[in-house]
């Protein structure tokens, strides 16, 4: 292909990416990615040639992006809690959504405090790395099932220097240390199996073993509930995110497996997506 200037590169891509609503974005936000400038830059040099790599790796960027792929697995990076975490596909890409948590955590405690905190399926490490920098006393345990997720989230607290966090590799609670936390917080999988959002947008290129849960999407909240009491202090908190349509369910579980004090929270939309509960 003859060369091509910024603003024609730009052009014929969000012109291949038509059937998207977001092409013009996306295309600006995966040729800053290829020649890792800023987006302000193509404003300020639209007629500058692109170098012939440069152009050949931005295209084929642009026909992953035609297929769907998430533009967080293509840049291999996605923010959350205004950080930069490295993504694969071997992850979940972290959800302005799940910022929920940690503000919620940080209603609980102060900023000083020293609390101990388990994250289960931790994925990128966005909640546990997050938790760790943010609350400098916290000591932090993340475990994910995932070898692949745990190599991720490991490249994350190198590269985030949040060095304290404690990953270990492990089925929920499994090979966790007998130990009790202050708390026990999980974005865990939680769309049923049937919801016909998984066959539209980012969901179809994430790993399943992170969205999906048997029993209509709470299999894996009703263990982690049910398993919780042996790893949490008393008082200590059990705080899940969830579905906007679970949380009557959730809150009805948390009770019912003894844990009290329940509280509930909104997220922007005022769905509710977060629940917790305390340990007798
Ligand atoms: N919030 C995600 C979604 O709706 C799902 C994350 C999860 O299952 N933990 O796409």
């Amino acid at each position: 292909m003859a060369n091509l200037t910024i603003k024609e590169a730009l052009k014929l891509a969000s012109n291949s990416l038509l059937d998207s609503d977001s092409g013009e974005l996306d295309s600006e936000v995966l040729l800053a990615h290829v020649v890792k400038k800023n987006r302000s830059y193509f404003r300020a040099w639209p007629d500058r040639t692109l170098s012939a790599d440069d152009l050949h790796t931005f295209l084929q960027l642009i026909e992953q992006r035609q297929i769907g792929q998430p533009i967080a697995y293509l840049t291999g990076e996605r923010e959350f809690w205004s950080r930069s975490f490295i993504v694969s596909p071997d992850v979940l890409i972290p959800r302005p959504d799940t910022e929920l948590l940690i503000d919620i955590v940080q209603q609980k405690f102060t900023t000083n405090q020293s609390f101990s905190i388990l994250d289960l399926g931790t994925g990128s490490g966005a909640i546990a790395i997050t938790l760790a920098l943010e609350f400098s006393n916290a000591s932090v345990t993340a475990v994910d099932s995932s070898i692949k997720a745990l190599a991720i989230a490991n490249k994350n607290s190198r590269q985030l220097n949040a060095n304290k966090v404690e990953f270990i590799h492990s089925v929920w609670f499994e090979q966790v240390p007998s130990k009790a936390f202050d708390i026990i917080i999980s974005n865990p999988p939680y769309i049923c199996q049937t919801d016909p959002h998984l066959l539209d947008g980012d969901v179809r290129f994430e790993p399943n073993s992170a969205l999906v849960a048997m029993d209509g999407g709470l299999l894996d909240i009703k263990h982690i509930t049910s398993n919780a009491h042996k790893y949490l202090k008393s008082d200590g908190v059990l705080l899940f995110e969830h579905g906007y349509q679970q949380g009557v369910q959730v809150k009805n579980l948390l009770e019912s497996s003894g844990f009290k004090s329940t509280e509930q929270f909104q997220d922007i939309q005022g769905h509710t997506r977060a629940t917790l509960g305390k340990k007798p």
